[in-house]
């Protein structure tokens, strides 16, 4: 009881999604004397469900985290769990299978209404006795809920994206990825990336003319082309990129790794699908964009201020544009402003 109590106290002293997978498997490990405990991500890509691991232990290893470094992968179609997906299908909290070396798998989905977008997942060389499957479903509760919290915090509560809050953390998380740049030579503080090079990228989303929407329909008209546009955003971007609300009608993208072409391809789609929307009653609402691509060698707050900058370009030129950065400083039109003061927004 004491390693329970233990395990609880550490899963609950967490404000970190990744932090919280790894005490939760460690805990699920030990309790279950299992061989393997792995976290799993259960995600819609391409109109089909993929399973990712999100974090593991094995016996006589570390627990770790396993998402940092895929490069944006959906990872394995569901299929290739059919004992899970049947599980899913009935909307079941758990499975258990035994494989033809004795060995047993036992998959508890968890469940936010009708979805699922977690599950443990335990491998044991025998039978799970009632009492250990007993006090997993316990401490998959316990989980479950502060999960839920975490996201709470993590959110905002009109359109449900992520809020300023975490932006730093996922930023740096992003930077972690395992094709990191070459420092700057010296002289040279101004990178710039190569049309062909992955790199990841920050935009900065401000719908334009948003004032007159308000004005000229009510803020619970403004409020709900607001909450149609952090719909858009979501659908427009891979599950890997990451979406904020920073702030009234502004919006920041993270996108993984990807070519410069890629990248101005998804956010000028997403700024068309903007473009071509009916929005009930209020008709079309545009948007204007900047982006920048992101560096370990530049903080947050410049960063920021680079896409700030561009999208400042494309807001004075014309509005419902997408700007890059690098490329308008290079022809000149912006300057380079290499202050740490925080960004000005819109
Ligand atoms: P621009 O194209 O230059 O960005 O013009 P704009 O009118 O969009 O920009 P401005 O900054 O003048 O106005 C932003 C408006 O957004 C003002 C504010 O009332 C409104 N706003 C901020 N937060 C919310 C919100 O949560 N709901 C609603 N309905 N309106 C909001
Ligand atoms: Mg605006
Ligand atoms: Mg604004």
């Amino acid at each position: 009881m004491d390693s329970l109590l233990k395990h609880m106290v550490d899963m609950t002293g967490h404000r970190d999604h990744a932090m919280l997978d790894i005490s939760v498997v460690a805990a699920v490990q030990e309790l279950a004397a299992a061989a393997q405990t792995r976290v799993l991500s259960i995600s819609t890509f391409g109109g089909r469900q993929h399973v990712r691991v999100r974090a593991s232990i094995s016996t006589g290893g570390a627990a770790r985290v396993e998402d940092l470094h895929d490069g944006g992968t959906p990872g394995e179609p569901l299929e290739a769990y059919p004992e899970l997906a049947a599980c899913l299908a009935r909307h079941d909290t758990s499975t258990e299978t035994c494989g033809p070396d004795g060995t047993r798998s036992l998959w508890l989905p968890i469940w936010f209404g009708d979805k699922a977008t977690t599950c443990i997942e335990i491998v044991r060389a025998a039978p799970f006795p009632a009492t250990t499957i007993h006090m997993v479903a316990g401490i998959v509760g316990v989980y479950r809920n502060f999960q839920n919290l975490l996201d709470y915090s993590e959110r905002d509560s009109l359109t449900g994206l992520l809020n300023r809050k975490t932006f730093e953390d996922q930023l740096a998380r992003m930077l972690q990825c395992p094709a990191e740049p070459e420092p700057p030579l010296a002289g040279q503080p101004e990178r710039r990336c190569n049309q062909g090079e992955k790199t990841g990228w920050l935009a900065v989303v401000d719908v334009d003319h948003f004032k007159m929407v308000n004005d000229t329909f009510g803020h619970l008209y403004g409020d709900e082309v607001l909450i149609l546009i952090a719909n858009q955003l979501q659908a427009s971007f891979r599950a890997q990129d990451r979406v904020f609300r920073f702030g009234g009608e502004e919006f920041v993208v993270l996108l993984r790794s990807t070519t410069l072409e890629n990248a101005r391809r998804i956010i000028d789609r997403f700024r068309g699908n903007v473009e071509n929307y009916q929005f009930p009653q209020v008709g079309k609402v545009t948007v204007s964009v900047g982006f920048v691509s992101i560096s370990p060698y530049d903080s947050p707050v410049v960063t920021l201020g680079h896409a700030d900058q561009a999208l400042y370009y494309a807001k004075t030129h014309g509005r419902n544009q997408v700007c890059h950065y690098n490329e308008l400083v290079e022809r000149g039109l912006l300057q380079t402003v290499t202050s740490n003061e925080t960004a000005e927004f819109f």
